[in-house]
């Protein structure tokens, strides 16, 4: 398959540099490449290159910074989204940069990534992680506090079904916040299945791969289609 000869030529090129842990602009390369859809970012320098590239993106753009040693970027406030005018991405490169230098001093920082703006959306967590025993099992949970306090997620192992990824969407206790509740429309589950199922396809056939962590994806409502606004991937070792 050409996307799987693709992503090994990929991942070879990061091996080469001599690094398991590939940047977010890496890591949603990557998956645009296995057909997930992803905002794609572009590395900037420095200021200027920045500011060309929003032009080229079209506003709004989020920037966010770009580090080897920095993997919670909103953390270091690291991240500013929503920037409309050359002005506005001039103040938050700058702001990043302090940010960074405030909270990460020694971090080496490559500079920043812009990306377009997603609007807001439902936010999901889709993730893989290598299990001992049982090999690349895929995660899936609702957003935020939904994973990080309630750890209201589920597991199945890869490959998967389409079922099985629409199961495992439904098992969740916040499921009806994607079913919509309240008079809330429908969240475009299908596409948020289909994201699943390809974290799965990519573990399975791509064992390099031994962690995958798309945190998050914006569903946006029935019809409408799903993105992975952020993206982390770690190769196996050696
Ligand atoms: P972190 O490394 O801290 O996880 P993220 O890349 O996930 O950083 O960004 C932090 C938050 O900013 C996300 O959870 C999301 O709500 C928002 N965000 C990130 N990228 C975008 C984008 N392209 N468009 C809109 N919102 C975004
Ligand atoms: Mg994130």
């Amino acid at each position: 398959m050409a996307a799987k000869k693709s992503v090994l030529e990929f991942i070879s090129s990061i091996k080469a540099k001599k690094r398991r842990e590939l940047l977010e602009f890496e890591a949603k390369k990557l998956i645009s490449i296995w057909g997930i859809h992803t905002t794609h970012a572009e590395l900037a320098h420095d200021v200027q290159e920045a500011v060309k590239l929003a032009r080229e993106i079209k506003y709004p753009v989020v920037l966010k910074v770009a580090s080897p040693d920095i993997i919670h970027k909103s953390d270091v406030r690291g991240v500013k989204v929503g920037l409309s005018s050359e002005l506005d991405v001039k103040h938050a490169f700058e702001e990043i940069m302090a940010n960074v230098r405030a909270n990460k001093p020694n971090a080496n920082v490559l500079g920043v990534t812009v990306q377009e703006y997603v609007p807001p959306a439902r936010e999901v967590v889709v993730g893989m992680v290598h299990d001992k025993t049982f090999g690349p099992t895929v995660m899936f949970g609702l957003g935020g506090v939904w994973v990080d306090v309630m750890k209201d997620v589920s597991f199945r192992l890869a490959p998967l079904t389409r079922d099985d990824a629409l199961e495992m969407i439904s098992e969740v206790k916040g499921y009806p916040l994607l079913t919509g509740t309240r008079g809330a429309p429908p969240a475009d589950i299908e596409a948020l299945a289909d994201i699943i199922q390809r974290v799965g396809q990519l573990a399975a056939e791509v064992p390099e791969i031994v962690e995958m962590d798309l945190n998050p994806v914006f569903v946006f409502d029935k019809g409408k289609g799903a993105v992975a606004v952020d993206a982390r991937i770690v190769l196996r070792e050696g």
